[in-house]
């Protein structure tokens, strides 16, 4: 073999970088890393962290109304932004430092600059005049917001990148968006007590998700008082003194004082050089790559939002981590990407793993569906109409649970249990062998007993 300078360069150091790195380094390969802003990757940096402590600070509003209803006394509550930004800022630093010497530990070297393939073995490091050489190389840069590039007036509006330190907690906020993202952002802003519209294009958000936990979700949306305007789309922003005013097409207006697009995600592959590499994109941008994460150069992987396969955390840390096993410690391995449960850290929360009924019926043919909607007892107490959904898709042959779906508290942590009996293929009657842990939401999932038949079905029987 050539001599190389580096066994693997690894471009970005994200959940996925990060980990393939480590696995690479402890087999004792000679390991680089190079990043060009801050150790941690969307998900510590301006993703899944920072998003969760943003939606736990604006469950607090929702809980001191609650206390009140278990009679506690009513107080003064009041909210410091720039409080929240420093705590925040304290705990990503921490994370970010814990990322740096986790790499270090396992003897691999970080570099901070910004990458460029030379060509297909050769690196540039922008701005540090250095040209380096590996054998192996790893694009783990992940995906970065995209806008509608051709809306007037979009250069007035923020991504969910500048959403985490924004200079003041704005009083009115537009998010433009139905998928996680604006959902979730949606809530956070509500939470915190800012006059927030929701505004998606479409006939009802999450699109993809099992339908009846869409008209769910937006049912309790509705009753938490954030105004979701569907089938709503911009047509220009202009910037006024009395803030931004929205205007739609087809007429109407909203002013707000942000304006944040949550309008997907994209491969961020700009600047990259993939083509003085050799290495294919798909139009999107995203890396083609095999399911051993190999792109089209036999040297060059890619894992992570880089590649627009699953786009999740833990995701991007398993196909780093198969991608090490395979390439560096002699175990072929391939990242499972099958029933890969997910969480919408919407308010309620929606949590799912496998496929939804229409997926199902399309799969299995015949399905049964057991689900259940009901007042959770912590808001019933107070006479709160809040309700929490859970639904079990069964393939009738097998009667094996194909899909669990979960709207209300806690759905997240559900959902990572629940998905377990999935991922392992249990049956409806396997499920209800369990016995329930009372008094729980989730007991639910162990005591659907009869198979749900739509209201209109019912009267027709
Ligand atoms: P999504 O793909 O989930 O949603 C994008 C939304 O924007 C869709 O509702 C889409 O509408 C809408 N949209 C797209 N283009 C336009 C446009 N030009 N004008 C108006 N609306 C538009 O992307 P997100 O940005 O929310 O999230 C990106 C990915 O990040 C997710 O898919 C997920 O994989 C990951 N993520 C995961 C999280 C978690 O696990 N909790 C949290 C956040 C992100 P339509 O449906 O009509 O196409």
């Amino acid at each position: 073999m050539a001599d190389y300078d580096y066994d693997l360069f690894v471009i970005g150091a994200g959940s996925g970088g990060v980990r393939a790195a480590r696995i690479a380094a402890m087999s004792g390969a000679k390991v680089a890393v190079a990043e060009e802003y801050r150790i941690g990757g969307t998900c510590v940096i301006r993703g899944c962290v920072p998003k969760k402590f943003m939606v736990y600070a604006s469950e607090f509003a929702d809980t001191f109304k609650l206390a009140e209803g278990y009679g506690w006394s009513r107080a003064e509550h009041t909210f410091d932004w720039d409080a929240f930004l420093n705590m925040k800022e304290i705990e990503i630093s921490r994370l970010s430092g814990i990322y740096a010497s986790n790499l270090a530990k396992a003897g691999a070297e970080l570099i901070q600059a910004r990458a460029r393939f030379v060509d297909a073995h050769h690196i540039e490091l922008i701005g540090s005049n250095r040209t380096v050489s590996a054998a192996k190389i790893l694009i783990a840069t992940g995906g970065r917001p995209k806008t509608p590039d051709d809306l007037p007036g979009v250069e007035h509006a923020i991504t969910s990148n500048e959403a985490f330190h924004l200079p003041e907690l704005p009083k009115r906020v537009v998010v433009v968006g139905g998928g996680y993202i604006a959902v979730e952002f949606a809530g956070i802003f509500h939470g915190l007590g800012c006059d927030t519209t929701l505004m998606y294009r479409g006939p009802n958000i999450l699109r993809g998700f099992d339908e009846d936990v869409r008209a769910h979700l937006a049912d309790e949306l509705h009753k938490r008082g954030l105004k979701v305007r569907l089938s709503a789309q911009h047509e220009r922003i202009e910037k006024t003194d009395k803030g931004l005013v929205s205007h739609l097409a087809g007429g109407g207006h909203i002013v707000s004082d942000v304006v944040m697009f949550a309008t997907g995600r994209e491969p961020y592959v700009e600047g990259l050089g993939l083509d003085a590499a050799g290495v294919n994109t798909a139009p999107g941008g995203a890396i083609i790559v095999d399911a051993e994460s190999r792109t089209s150069v036999s040297h060059i992987f890619a894992v992570g939002d880089v590649t627009d396969r699953v786009n999740l955390t833990p995701v991007a840390i398993r196909e780093g981590q198969a991608f090490a096993e395979s390439e560096f410690l002699g175990r072929p391995t391939r990242a499972d990407h099958a029933d890969i449960a997910t969480a919408v850290f919407s308010q309620p929360q929606v949590a799912v793993v496998g496929l939804s009924e229409a997926q199902a019926r399309k799969a299995h043919g015949k399905v049964d569906i057991y689900m259940s909607k009901f007042r959770p007892m912590k808001t019933v107490f107070v006479g709160r109409e809040d309700r929490a959904l859970m639904k079990l898709v069964v393939e009738r042959e097998g009667g094996k649970v194909v899909g669990c779906h979960i709207v209300g508290p806690d759905a997240a942590e559900m959902i990572q249990l629940a998905a377990i009996a999935v991922k392992a293929g249990l049956t409806k009657a396997q499920w209800d062998a369990t016995c329930a842990v009372h008094p729980t939401l989730a007991e639910e999932l162990v005591t659907l007993r009869e198979a749900y038949i739509p209201p209109e079905l019912k009267a027709a029987l």
